[in-house]
């Protein structure tokens, strides 16, 4: 039978996550490294809709980031509970809790970052 429950500790988790998730020193927001694809359609016109850092704490990693993206062909969202570092949480909020960004407001910080280009609104 599939081990459906691997219990990986925090350490594992994060590493995991870092081959997929822009999670290093210097980021501020999750960012796939990997190409999002739609379940359903397989489509990659996919628009990116929020993000929702949440604190946890029930056991294994307390620090998280739901990533959620939109399929512009057949409308079904998709959310990735990414975990994330103590480090990035704390940059975006200073006690347990949770906070949403839209993607409007992360486009923006992420090209006044230099991480995304200037591009004008199509
Ligand atoms: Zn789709």
């Amino acid at each position: 039978m599939q081990d459906i429950f691997p219990g990986y500790d925090e350490a594992e988790v994060l590493r995991r996550v870092a081959e997929r998730w822009t999670i290093g020193d210097d980021d501020l927001f999750p960012l796939p490294k990997f190409e999002i694809r739609c379940p359903i359609c397989g489509s990659a016109d996919v628009q990116a809709r929020n993000w929702q850092f949440v604190y946890r704490d029930a056991g294994g990693a307390k620090y998280r980031c739901n990533v959620s993206f939109k399929c512009t062909v057949c409308s079904h969202v998709m959310t990735f509970g990414v975990v994330v570092p103590e480090r990035m949480y704390e940059m975006h909020l200073s006690s347990p809790g949770s906070k949403l960004y839209h993607w409007r407001d992360v486009k923006a910080r992420l090209e006044e970052l230099g991480v995304l280009p200037r591009k004008r609104e199509r």
